[in-house]
C-alpha cells in the first residue's frame, strides 16, 4: 500500500491547490481525480465560460463598429468554433495543472476515490493511506423535481457549454451568476433568450440597484425577463421544449428549443464512504470547523463540498489555510464576510461585503455614495458607459461595509475593495488615495467621495 502524509480526493481549485501548497510545506503528497485535473472551474466552470463571453463580447464589438467610427463589411459567427475555442483553453488550463503537479513532486492517481476508515482511500480497487486526508470532490448542477434534465432539451450548464448546435431560443431557469452569464452568450450569438427568476429580482443576491441596472442593460439587449415566476412543469414530447410558468398573473405556456436549469448545485457526497468513515454531513454540505476539519481526526474537507461561498477563489484560499494548518502554521481563520463574487456577463458584476439593505436591516447607520460611469472619461472615451459604483461605509467609524459594481471591467476592480476592507480602511483614506486617470477605477474614488459629499464629477 502507498502511504503519504496528505492525500486530497478532487483536483478543483480547491484540491489542486491544497496538493501544491502540501508539498511547498514538505508534505509527500497525491490528488485523487476521477476526471480532469482542474475540476469544474478549468474544466466545465469559470474559465470556459470565460472563454465563450470573450468570443460573445468580440461579437458585439463587431456588431457595434460603427460606433467607433470603423466599418466592418463582413462578419459572422461560428458557434462550432466558439465552442472549440472555449474548449481548447480548458485543455490548456487543465494541462498547466498537470504540469504543476509535476513541477511540485505531487502524485496523481487517475480514478474513482473513495474513503475508508484509519486514514485510507481506496480508488479502483487500489488501497492508499495518508495522515490527512482532505476532501475537495466539489459539487455538480442541481436538478430540481419539475426540471428533470434529459441532457438534450432541458440541460445543465456542461452542456450549455458543448452544444453540437446554436439553439433557435432557450429558457433559462435561474438568475444566478451562472444563468445570466448564459443568458448573455447565447443573446449575443442570436439566441432568443426567456430568463425566468422564482425571486422578484435577477441576481438577486446583489444589491438591488445592480439587479435594477443589469435588468435594464439585459432588456435593453432583447433579453425577456420574467421575475416571481416559477417553471412548473416541462414537456418535452414534441419538437421543442414546452415550459409551464407560474406568475402572479397565473400560468403561461413557453416554448423553446432547450431549457438551461441554472437553480444552483448539488454535492458530491454520494458514494464517496462519508457513512462508512462516519463523517458528518447536514443540508448536502461536510461540516467543518474554522480549519476545515471534519469530526472524524485526519479527515479534513474544503472547497463547494462544505458550507460557504461555492466559489473558485474560496475554494483556494480554504485549501492553503487547511494545509498551513495542519503544518502547524498560525493561520487566520477565513473571514467569509469579505469575499468578493463576481458575475462576468455584459456588463459585469462585481460586489463585496454588505447590501444597502443589509446594513439597514442591521440597524446600521450609513453613507452610501454613488458614482456612475456615465460620468467617467475612461467609461466614455471606451463606449462602456452602462452601469455605476456603489459604496457603503458605517456613517459613525468610516468603516468600509460595502462595494457595489455594474459595468465594464469591473471584476478586475473589486479587489481594491476587498483589500481595503480587510486592511480596515477608513472612506477617507480611499478619497486620499490618488487613483490613475482615465481608468475605471476612479470611480471608486469617486463614489467615496459622494458618500462624504466631495464627489468632483457630478
Ligand atoms: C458554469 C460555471 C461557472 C463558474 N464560474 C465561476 C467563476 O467565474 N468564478 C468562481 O469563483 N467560481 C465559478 N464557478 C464555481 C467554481 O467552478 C467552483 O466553486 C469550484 O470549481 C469549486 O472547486 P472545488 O475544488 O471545490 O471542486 P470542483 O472544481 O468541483 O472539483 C472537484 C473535483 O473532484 C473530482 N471528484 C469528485 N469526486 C471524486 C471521487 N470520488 N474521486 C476522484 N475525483 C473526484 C471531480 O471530478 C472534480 O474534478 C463556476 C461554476 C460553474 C458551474
Amino acid at each position: 500500500m502507498s502511504k503519504y502524509d496528505i492525500i486530497v480526493l478532487g483536483s478543483g481549485p480547491g484540491g489542486y491547490v491544497a496538493a501544491i501548497r502540501a508539498s511547498q510545506l514538505g508534505f509527500k503528497t497525491a490528488v485523487v481525480e476521477k476526471e480532469s485535473l482542474g475540476g469544474i472551474c478549468l474544466n466545465w466552470g469559470c474559465i470556459p465560460t470565460k472563454a465563450l463571453l470573450k468570443s460573445a463580447q468580440v461579437f458585439e464589438y463587431l456588431k457595434h463598429a460603427d460606433a467607433y467610427g470603423l466599418s466592418v463589411k463582413e462578419y459572422d459567427k461560428d458557434f462550432e468554433a466558439v465552442v472549440k475555442r472555449s474548449r481548447g483553453v480548458a485543455e490548456g488550463m487543465s494541462n498547466g495543472v498537470k504540469f504543476l503537479m509535476k513541477k511540485n513532486k505531487i502524485d496523481v492517481i487517475d480514478g474513482f476515490g473513495k474513503l475508508k476508515t484509519g486514514k485510507k482511500i481506496d480508488v479502483d480497487g487500489k488501497e492508499y493511506s495518508a495522515d490527512h486526508i482532505i476532501i475537495a470532490t466539489g459539487a455538480r448542477s442541481r436538478e430540481l423535481p419539475s426540471l428533470p434534465q434529459d441532457g438534450k432539451k432541458v440541460i445543465g450548464y456542461r452542456e450549455a457549454m458543448v452544444l453540437p448546435k446554436q439553439p433557435k431560443s432557450m429558457i433559462v431557469v435561474g438568475s444566478g451568476a451562472i444563468g445570466v452569464e448564459f443568458a448573455y452568450f447565447y443573446k449575443s450569438m442570436g439566441t432568443d433568450v426567456t430568463i425566468v427568476e422564482y425571486l422578484p429580482n435577477i441576481v438577486p443576491v446583489e444589491d438591488i440597484d445592480v439587479s435594477k441596472q443589469l435588468e435594464k442593460s439585459f432588456k435593453k439587449s432583447g433579453i425577456n425577463i420574467m421575475t416571481s415566476a416559477e417553471v412548473t412543469s416541462v414537456d418535452t414530447s414534441g419538437k421543442g421544449v414546452k415550459a409551464t410558468v407560474k406568475t402572479s398573473k397565473g400560468e403561461e405556456v413557453l416554448e423553446a428549443d432547450i431549457i438551461l436549469s441554472a437553480v444552483g448545485i448539488k454535492t458530491n457526497i454520494e458514494g464517496i464512504g462519508l457513512e462508512d468513515v462516519g463523517i458528518a454531513v447536514d443540508r448536502d454540505k461536510i461540516l467543518v470547523n474554522d480549519f476545515y476539519q471534519t469530526n472524524i481526526p485526519g479527515y479534513y474537507a474544503i472547497g463547494d463540498v462544505t458550507p460557504g461561498q461555492a466559489l473558485a477563489h474560496v475554494a483556494s484560499a480554504e485549501a492553503i489555510l487547511c494545509v498551513e494548518k495542519i503544518a502547524g502554521q498560525h493561520v487566520q481563520a477565513l473571514d467569509y464576510g469579505n469575499i468578493p463574487g463576481c458575475t462576468y456577463c455584459t456588463p459585469e458584476i462585481a460586489s463585496v461585503g454588505l447590501t444597502e439593505k443589509q446594513a439597514k436591516e442591521q440597524g446600521i447607520e450609513i453613507k452610501v455614495g454613488k458614482f456612475p460611469f456615465s460620468a467617467s472619461g475612461k467609461a466614455s472615451a471606451a463606449g462602456n458607459k452602462d452601469g455605476f459604483v456603489k459604496v457603503i461605509f458605517d456613517a459613525k467609524y468610516g468603516e468600509w461595509l460595502g462595494c457595489h459594481m455594474i459595468g465594464a471591467g469591473v471584476t478586475d476592480m473589486i479587489a481594491e475593495a476587498v483589500l481595503g476592507r480587510k486592511l480596515e480602511t477608513t472612506g477617507h483614506e480611499v478619497l486620499k488615495t490618488v487613483h490613475p486617470h482615465p481608468t475605471m477605477s476612479e470611480a471608486v474614488m469617486e463614489a467615496v467621495a459622494a458618500a462624504y459629499d466631495e464627489v468632483i464629477h457630478l
